[in-house]
């Protein structure tokens, strides 16, 4: 099978990145093998430059550009991770970046960003505004868009994690990762199937506003509402006019596991109290669902801990074991005593 993105191009991505992102490490967590009965590793991408692996996609994409085109610039409506990464990777190949946000976003995202060198462009109250500057940016000033995950440089970048999983834990027979616009997945899915086609690729997502596993329950992409959560990195769409990742998912992954806000804060705990690891919401979905066991493991497996980029407050309450707005606003939704 021989889809839009290969083993072979996540292996080119691998070389034409090495230089610009960590090789993060992989560590075994004893805690975690004696719940799940097999032995469990963490791939630690926590700890990548900006705090994510959007660093890998947004690399390779980058790399990617014809000089022409790096000359004109990159545009991106993300003010998360992605738009975190792709302001780094421009300023690293001296590039022009521009990230255009709504005015709802807050300032500390603001800084970040602009200390990275990027142009801020605020505009309008949504991120649907924001992609209208993006899509005005392109026709006008012929800046080149970098979406966040339906892109196949973008994926095949992600996809280097899978790569570098098998070659610390080449007897993994499952790995464990997060979803939401599938691009991590695809690519990962992609290099694991590749290199061990036995290996069970399995995704996780929040129960509420998860849009992949919506629209693989619907056979085509279909639209959720967006709720808060604690893994905000994983809200928003797939697109209904999704290219790649949506058919990636539906052929590559396994299963799509769906957590509660009180699982997933379960998981960020985990992560600091027992491993001492700082993850966001998004980045200890793979390490709540060990923990749940809504995922039955029949032999080593690698979770992924795809970021760290949590807002310092909400991590303190979440590990103090403090109730947080998320897990009530959650127990409401699902009719469980608030
Ligand atoms: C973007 C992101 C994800 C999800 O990646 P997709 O390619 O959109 O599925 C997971 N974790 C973190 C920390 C992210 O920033």
């Amino acid at each position: 099978m021989t889809g839009p993105v290969t083993v072979a191009d996540i292996r080119a991505a691998r070389a034409r990145i090495a230089g610009r992102i960590v090789r993060t490490d992989m560590a075994p967590s004893p805690a975690l093998a004696a719940i799940a009965g097999v032995p469990v590793h963490l791939k630690l991408e926590s700890r990548q430059t900006t705090g994510s692996f959007k660093l890998r996609g947004a690399s390779n994409a980058i790399a990617l550009l014809t000089d022409e085109e790096k000359a004109r610039g990159v545009v991106a409506a993300s003010t998360g991770n992605h738009g975190r990464a792709l302001a780094h990777a421009a300023k690293l190949e001296g590039m022009r970046a521009v990230i255009c946000i709504s005015r709802l976003v807050p300032q500390n995202k603001l800084d970040e960003i602009r200390s990275l060198g990027a142009e801020i462009r605020i505009v309008g109250a949504s991120q649907d505004d924001a992609q209208d500057e993006v899509d005005r940016l392109v026709a006008d000033e012929g800046l080149v868009m970098v979406p966040p995950f339906d892109h196949a440089s973008v994926i095949a970048g992600q996809g280097t994690l899978g790569l570098e999983m098998l070659d610390d834990a080449p007897d993994a027979a499952m790995v464990v990762i997060p979803v939401s616009g599938g691009g991590l997945a695809a690519g990962i899915a992609t290099a694991v199937k590749g290199v061990n086609p036995k290996t069970k690729v399995i995704g996780v997502s929040m129960a509420r506003g998860a849009a992949m596993k919506a629209s693989l329950d619907g056979g085509r992409p279909v639209e959720v509402e967006e709720l808060p959560t604690l893994a905000d990195s994983l809200g928003g769409g797939i697109g209904l006019s999704n290219r790649l990742t949506f058919a990636m998912c539906r052929d590559l992954l396994d299963d799509v596991v769906l957590l509660s806000e009180a699982e997933i804060a379960a998981g960020i705990r985990h992560l600091y109290a027992v491993e001492r690891e700082i993850a966001e919401g998004a980045g200890a979905v793979g390490v709540a669902a060990l923990l749940t066991g809504k995922i039955s493991p029949c032999g080593p497996v690698v979770a992924l801990v795809s970021g760290r980029n949590v807002d310092m407050n909400l991590h303190r309450q979440v590990v103090n074991g403090e109730r947080t707005e998320f897990e009530r606003l959650d127990a409401i939704a699902t009719g469980r005593a608030a």
